[in-house]
């Protein structure tokens, strides 16, 4: 049976809050820090932390600290990282912007252009660490327990972002997506912005 186009389209409104329950949410217990499946509705307990819903990429208020859906995500993948025997440790998450773009500009001088410099250290305009987005881990003395991360860490909603940054992680999918390919470098992203801006600019 063929049904007519606006039917189909009041159906699909209609079912939209039943995919809102379905719309999975996992919390970790706070102590155990043991991962439990919850919904959006319903949302995680008292007890738990939330490992947020979907990828963590931009916020909208200036950050002061590391966002706390990411933190719960480390917590939850470095318990688990433990009863392997791997340890895992933050070296560097929430930076402000004008220690980013100290880092950047420190770059620049080290690598001889801003290119090459955005290859090892992202601008502030870009870099997630400024927006509490980002985690470098175990750098620079033990690539192995990163490793463990880079295996494990979709099920915990982190991955690994750049091909030559084994260190570098970011919430960018929902816990246990699959993650994106890796991005060659950070300068990637600031061709990416420059696009972007130049169809701005046409418009
Ligand atoms: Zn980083």
């Amino acid at each position: 049976m063929k049904l007519p186009v606006f039917i189909v389209a009041i159906l699909l409104l209609a079912s939209s809050p039943a995919e809102a329950v379905d719309t999975k949410l996992i919390c970790a217990h706070k102590e155990t820090l043991e991962l439990r499946t919850s919904n959006v509705i319903t949302r995680c307990k008292d007890y738990e932390l939330s490992l947020g819903e979907g990828p963590l990429l931009y916020i909208s208020l200036p950050a002061t600290k590391l966002n706390p859906n990411l933190e719960a995500r480390f917590l939850a993948a470095q318990a688990a990282a433990r009863k392997e025997g791997v340890e895992l440790r933050i070296v560097s998450g929430y930076r402000t912007v004008l220690k980013q773009r100290y880092l950047f500009s420190e770059a620049v001088k080290r690598y001889g252009s801003e290119l090459e410099a955005a290859k090892w250290v992202a601008p502030a305009e870009v870099s997630k660490h400024p927006l509490g987005l980002a985690i470098d881990i175990n750098y620079p003395s033990d690539p192995a327990g990163a490793g463990w991360l880079d295996l494990n860490g979709f099920k915990f909603g982190l991955c690994r972002v750049f091909e030559n940054e084994w260190w570098h992680f970011e919430a960018t999918i929902a816990p246990g997506a699959k993650c994106p390919r890796l991005i060659k470098d950070a300068s990637y992203l600031i061709n990416l912005n420059k696009t972007k801006l130049g169809k701005q600019s046409k418009k």
